[in-house]
């Protein structure tokens, strides 16, 4: 029987700030075991066979408003000064993603002013008094044209659901501009990590009371550890045993593609809405500012990640009135477990972006943030 402080499960961004946290500030000794054969959960990077720095699921741009969020990763790692932009392929044309002045004059081929547009927003943008999916929370804000080329099918292949299924805030993620600002952020602080994320979070775990083990999920080894907390960061529904069901997730199959060009893409993202099977294509040399001869595209495409699949992992947890009433059931469940905390977007079955995993691990171990 091994005897550790604390027992965290999941190596991913909440797992491993919590370990660095735990074992610098609070002196603690922690063990992190983490069922994929890497660290760094869906933040994992790694070069190709080609040489070429890729992020093995999906593009993670780091981006926060929180001073103290960004304070606590620059500790561990300097940061490529990479300020992200989307175009979304819509009429055949890249065209400036989120909505702003640029996207108008694209779609309609005529100039607009911050004027037009809001005159455009006004007559187009459908009143709801009370908004209760993801489809309202765009057509109230930008109109039924708008939606039905740039959200509607792109959130259908996203979700596998029609947008009407989904919660508000799954599309209220996306802003809206009244001006030529492309960034896709407007976060004061954004970046990739200097040497990429999974150099950062080696040295973040790169410390005397921190042991990680790779390829093993609780299960293999709860028979074996003593702790005396344990941080979880798995799917919560698996953690008990799914007794009132499975919480929807969805995951991604992501396709990897070299090509014998130095750039391929017009930015480092594409979003393809409506006439391609994937999501999105990222170019990784866009953020990484690799010099290299090749580059490498990876696209997206989503696929149901339910019942505890071990293919594609489980990526983003499918928010709905059904799923939410369900993971109230989990959530009750863990007040049983006072020596278990439960955090990130698995444990939580919240939709978090990185800088909110890091700032709910702050908040947890450090009264002063
Ligand atoms: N979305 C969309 N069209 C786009 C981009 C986003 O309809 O071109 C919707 C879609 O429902 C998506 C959500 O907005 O799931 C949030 O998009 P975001 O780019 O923030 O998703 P993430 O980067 O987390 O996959």
């Amino acid at each position: 029987m091994k005897t550790v402080d604390v027992l965290i499960v999941g190596a991913g961004i909440t797992g491993i700030t919590a370990a660095s946290i735990l074992a610098r500030k609070e002196n603690k000794t922690v063990l992190i075991v983490e069922k994929r054969d890497h660290i760094g959960g869906n933040c994992y990077d790694s070069y190709n066979e080609d040489g070429i720095l890729i992020h093995l699921y999906g593009p993670h741009i780091f981006h926060t408003q929180h001073k103290e969020v960004w304070e606590y990763l620059s500790q561990f790692t300097d940061w490529l000064a990479y300020v992200h932009h989307v175009k979304a392929f819509v009429d055949n044309k890249h065209i400036t993603f989120p909505i702003n002045i640029n996207t108008l004059e694209a779609l309609f081929e005529k100039p607009f002013s911050k004027q037009s547009m809001r005159e455009y927003l006004k007559n187009e943008s459908i009143y709801i008094p009370e908004i209760k999916n993801a489809e309202d929370m765009v057509i109230s804000r930008m109109g039924k044209p708008i939606y039905e080329k740039f959200f509607k099918n792109y959130t259908k292949k996203q979700w596998g659901l029609d947008a009407r299924a989904l919660a508000p805030e799954i599309t209220a993620r996306i802003p809206i501009r009244l001006d030529r600002n492309d960034r896709f952020f407007t976060d004061p602080y954004q970046g990739i990590p200097e040497k990429g994320y999974t150099a950062l979070f080696n040295t973040m775990l790169n410390h005397e009371n921190i042991q990680v083990i790779t390829g093993k999920g609780y299960n293999d080894v709860k028979k074996t550890i003593q702790f005396d907390k344990m941080i979880y960061t798995g799917p919560v529904d698996e953690f008990f045993g799914y007794k009132y069901g499975y919480l929807p997730y969805r995951g991604i199959n992501f396709y990897f593609k070299t090509y014998d060009q130095k750039k391929r893409l017009p930015v480092a993202v594409v979003n393809y809405p409506n006439d391609h099977a994937y999501t999105r294509a990222t170019e990784f040399k866009h953020m990484t500012f690799q010099q290299h001869e090749k580059t490498c595209l990876c696209y997206e495409f989503p696929e149901d990640s339910e019942n505890g699949k071990a293919e594609p992992v489980p990526s983003y947890p499918v928010l709905n009135d059904k799923s939410l009433k369900r993971y109230q059931l989990y959530l009750k469940e863990t007040k049983n477990h006072k020596n278990i905390i439960f955090m990130g977007r698995l444990g939580k079955f919240e939709y978090l972006n990185m800088d909110m995993c890091v700032k709910k691990v702050l908040a947890c171990f450090c009264t002063s943030s």
